[in-house]
């Protein structure tokens, strides 16, 4: 980096999308008794559009929905916006988890992403939605070898795929890293502005649809009441309702079992300020026709895209990281080291950018990770409670998905879907601490290894392969 030039000096630790342009104030929090058919815990994705989805199946359901600060707090409202078609963290991880249902997941999840697009349309949420699909490249001639062997699978089973050797791919995004590129752009794959997704379907909850909101409500205990109904403890209130759906995914929830189904894990990222065009044509980004939305084709992979002022935002890589014993306090948001990593990386990457670029923000969020690295969906108490958590990362569309099968498993609507072994096959929880701690850190390890080893998998990786716990890309 150069000397007197300090990127990050100026940058506000808050997410990018949290702009205070949009933000608005937080709807009053519950205080007293109220009642409801279906109370949604938690005012992410998942919450919200199980809320939608369920007014759409059964216009006449009262539904309250809390959040224990604010709407788009959680990973919802700061995440990387990368929208895509998968629910189930692609085919290698499916083929390990839920042998036999690939060709079904695939259609499940491009016909979630058509609905989700289509409800943005019908509800005219504008999410600053993208269709970019997704470009994998390569950062050393092996991992293009291996990159391409991928393309062809992909091309061979009819997938929409442009191959970009090595100019090729510096003449659609110029980095001095890149060996080659696969430009996945079939789907409906693209990016969106997190928190504007979170917003507009907020909006759309209180003022279209009728449901009550109640931000700055956290859940403290519940419980059955009956055989009927159930009873949910507040700060300052109790909510008595029919059902109950957790959309808390990385938070420690008070029904525990849910707990055991996850691991919190911060993800930090950074963003530009807005590019001048001298600075986009410095990289080239933006002259093609696609405005690519880029991921490096590593374990610890950094995920980069531009917003549509033309920022870049950066996140990823290394800088990922878990905490002992759950970690998810809000203090894990501090973390000069991370942010400094990833401003190292960033330049590392875009060279031409050192010395007349600097960061605006810089943020974490935190990320739920399950042992089959996608949503794990639950239910107890004969239908009356349920949960959909742990989308290991790729949560923005499969959220959607969750919060369908959440509702599904409540009894709304239900449809074969919740008969698949996607959800029906119990997760397998996560060891205690420390023994967590200790595995996670050494799969950490071993992945960037296997990066600086050309992708080769040591024997720590070979063995959580052969249990199915593989960690793949
Ligand atoms: C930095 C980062 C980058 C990511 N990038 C991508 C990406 O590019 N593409 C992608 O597909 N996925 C990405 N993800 C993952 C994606 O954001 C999540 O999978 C998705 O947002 C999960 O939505 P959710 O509603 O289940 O969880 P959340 O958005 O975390 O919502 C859960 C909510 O529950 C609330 N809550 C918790 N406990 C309680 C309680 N007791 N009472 C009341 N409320 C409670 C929380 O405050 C929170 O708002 C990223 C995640 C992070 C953190």
């Amino acid at each position: 980096m150069h000397r007197h030039h300090d990127p990050l000096k100026d940058a506000v630790a808050r997410p990018l999308w949290h702009d205070p342009e949009i933000m608005r104030a937080p709807e009053p929090a519950l205080s007293g008794s109220a009642d409801c058919e279906l109370l949604i815990v938690g005012g992410g994705y998942t919450g919200l559009w199980a809320a939608l989805q369920a007014k759409e199946r059964k216009p006449d359901i009262d539904i309250i929905v809390i959040e224990q600060t604010f709407v788009g707090d959680g990973a919802s409202g700061r995440n990387g916006g990368f929208l895509s078609s998968s629910i189930a963290h692609g085919e290698t991880n499916i083929d390990a988890q839920f042998p036999g249902e690939a060709d079904k997941l695939e259609q499940l999840g491009e016909q979630n992403i058509k609905e989700l697009l289509e409800a943005l349309e019908r509800y005219d949420i504008d999410a600053h939605y993208e269709k970019t699909g997704v470009t994998n490249v390569a950062l050393d001639p092996e991992a293009a070898v291996r990159l391409y062997e991928e393309f062809l699978v992909r091309q061979a089973s009819g997938e929409d795929v442009v191959w970009y050797d090595k100019e090729g791919m510096r003449e659609q995004v110029n980095s001095p890293k890149f060996y080659g590129g696969c430009w996945q752009r079939g789907h409906q794959d693209g990016v969106v502005d997190p928190m504007r997704l979170c917003l507009g379907l907020k909006n759309v909850l209180l003022n279209q649809l009728g449901v009550r909101i109640f931000e700055g409500t956290r859940l403290k205990k519940v419980m059955p009441d009956g055989k009927t109904s159930m009873r949910a403890i507040c700060e300052a209130g109790e909510i008595q309702s029919e059902k109950v759906l957790m959309a808390t995914n990385a938070y420690t929830n008070p029904y525990r079992k849910i707990n055991r189904a996850i691991v919190p894990v911060w993800d930090y990222q950074i963003a530009t300020e807005p590019l001048t065009p001298q600075q986009l044509d410095l990289i080239n980004w933006g002259k093609t026709e696609s405005r690519h939305a880029l991921s490096d084709f590593t374990n610890l992979f950094h995920y980069f895209r531009l917003t549509r002022d033309n920022r870049i935002t950066w996140g990823g890589g290394g800088a990922v990281r878990s905490y002992f014993n759950r970690g998810i306090d809000i203090k894990y948001m501090d973390a000069p080291a991370r942010y400094a990593q990833l401003a190292t990386e960033f330049f590392h990457m875009f060279p031409q950018l050192e010395g007349n670029v600097k960061f605006s923000n810089k943020w974490g969020g935190i990320i739920a990770s399950s042992t089959r690295f996608c949503m794990v969906p639950g239910v107890a108490y004969d239908g009356r409670l349920a949960w959909s958590v742990g989308y290991t990362g790729h949560g923005v569309s499969a959220s959607r998905f969750g919060a369908r099968i959440g509702i599904e498993l409540l009894g709304y609507k239900p449809s074969e879907v919740i008969r698949m072994q996607f959800v029906t096959k119990n997760a397998t929880p996560w060891p205690p601490e420390p023994f967590r701690w200790i595995g996670i850190r050494l799969t950490e390890h071993a992945l960037a290894r296997a990066d600086r080893n050309g992708g080769k998998r040591g024997l720590w990786l070979k063995l959580l392969d052969m249990m199915g716990f593989g960690f793949t890309c």
